[in-house]
């Protein structure tokens, strides 16, 4: 695992640093798999690899923020959230306003790179190629064990919008299976590329 930029004015030592430090050792290493993963379906698909492992790597930076400093900070109408994010839960904050703790504590400016850490759990209806690759990265990288990973992988590295398509389909499917409530991006985004093309 290695970061060669940070797209900030911290160090590679001190980013790392700071987003270990904010999570326990699983998810760390759960971050450091994401980034791994990015960086080989940045090559693949001829992306900027320092900048998809950078944010493969931040992409949950604020998983393991308490609830009520997201509700604090979606509540600051200066930081311009949409206020029916409070009708969510962690799952859906965690993203979205993951980018406000991201910002501020890690420095990250790159809209690009926090795009993609807004839609890397629901997805959205556009997506650049940076979206996608935290997207899939995130599902599959290799210290996931759900079942159908295997087959997850395959096709995302086949061809990285049906990977997307693929995740969205499965995502909607363990949604509803478990009977969820299912966040308006995520159905919208499969309705664009979780369907079969003709
Ligand atoms: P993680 O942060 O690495 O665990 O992965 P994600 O950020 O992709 O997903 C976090 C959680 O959000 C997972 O348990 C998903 O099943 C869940 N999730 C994704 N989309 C939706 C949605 O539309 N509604 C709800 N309720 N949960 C969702
Ligand atoms: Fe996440
Ligand atoms: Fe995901
Ligand atoms: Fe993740």
């Amino acid at each position: 695992f290695l970061l060669s930029k940070t797209f900030s004015n911290l160090t590679v030592d001190e980013l790392v640093n700071k987003v270990q430090v904010n999570m326990d050792e699983a998810r760390f290493r759960h971050c450091q798999g994401v980034s791994i993963t990015a960086r080989k379906l940045a090559k693949l698909n001829n992306y900027d690899e320092d900048k998809a492992a950078l944010a493969g790597f931040i992409h949950d930076y604020a998983k393991q923020v308490a609830n009520e400093e997201f509700i604090r900070v979606i509540k600051d109408k200066s930081n311009g959230f949409d206020q029916d994010l409070l009708n969510w839960n962690r799952a859906i904050w965690h993203g979205i306003v993951g980018t406000y703790f991201i910002k501020r504590d890690l420095g990250i400016t790159d809209s690009e790179i926090l795009t993609a850490i807004r839609r890397h759990t629901t997805g959205d209806v556009e997506m650049t190629t940076l979206d996608k690759i935290v997207f899939v990265a995130d599902y599959i990288e290799p210290g996931r064990s759900f079942s159908g990973v295997d087959e997850a992988r395959e096709v995302t590295f086949a061809n990285l919008d049906d990977g997307v398509g693929y995740e969205l389909a499965h995502t909607l499917q363990f949604l509803a299976n478990n009977r969820q409530k299912i966040y308006p991006k995520t159905l919208a985004a499969y309705n664009v590329w979780g369907i079969k093309k003709e």
